[in-house]
């Protein structure tokens, strides 16, 4: 027996976003930022190519010694806050990336973030 029926499914991917063509760059200082649970994500890197700005990547494997798969991380200073990545990763994957407010992980992780990507 199928798990999900054609309607069901259709109704699955009706949610996704589109991976974009082209990337951008961020315009404005957003509110939120993605933040990703480390522990909880598998590394799968489906969210990867979904980001408009390009700004998730794979954490160095030495870095998670004990892991066969590292987690992926967020390069906070390119995001901008549009929250893709977190319904890729609850409806293709997991459940591994929330969103948080900007100053309180500017305060946690001792970072400023601007209104344009200066790297
Ligand atoms: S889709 Fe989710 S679990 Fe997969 S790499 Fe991205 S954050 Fe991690
Ligand atoms: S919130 Fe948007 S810009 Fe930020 S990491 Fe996720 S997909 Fe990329």
């Amino acid at each position: 027996m199928a798990i999900y029926n054609n309607r069901k499914l259709k109704d699955l991917l009706a949610d996704i976003p589109e991976i974009p063509e082209k990337h951008t760059r961020k315009k404005k200082r957003p509110k939120e930022l993605a933040f990703v649970d480390e522990p909880n994500c598998t590394g799968c890197e489906v969210c990867i190519p979904f980001c408009p700005v390009d700004c998730i990547e794979v954490e160095p494997a030495e870095n998670w010694p004990d892991r066969p798969i590292p987690p992926v991380r967020i390069r906070y200073d390119e995001c901008i806050g549009c929250v893709i990545c977190v319904r890729v990763c609850t409806k293709l994957a997991w459940d591994a990336i929330v969103m948080r407010p900007t100053e309180e992980l500017e305060e946690e992780l001792g970072i400023v973030i601007g209104d344009k990507f200066t790297g």
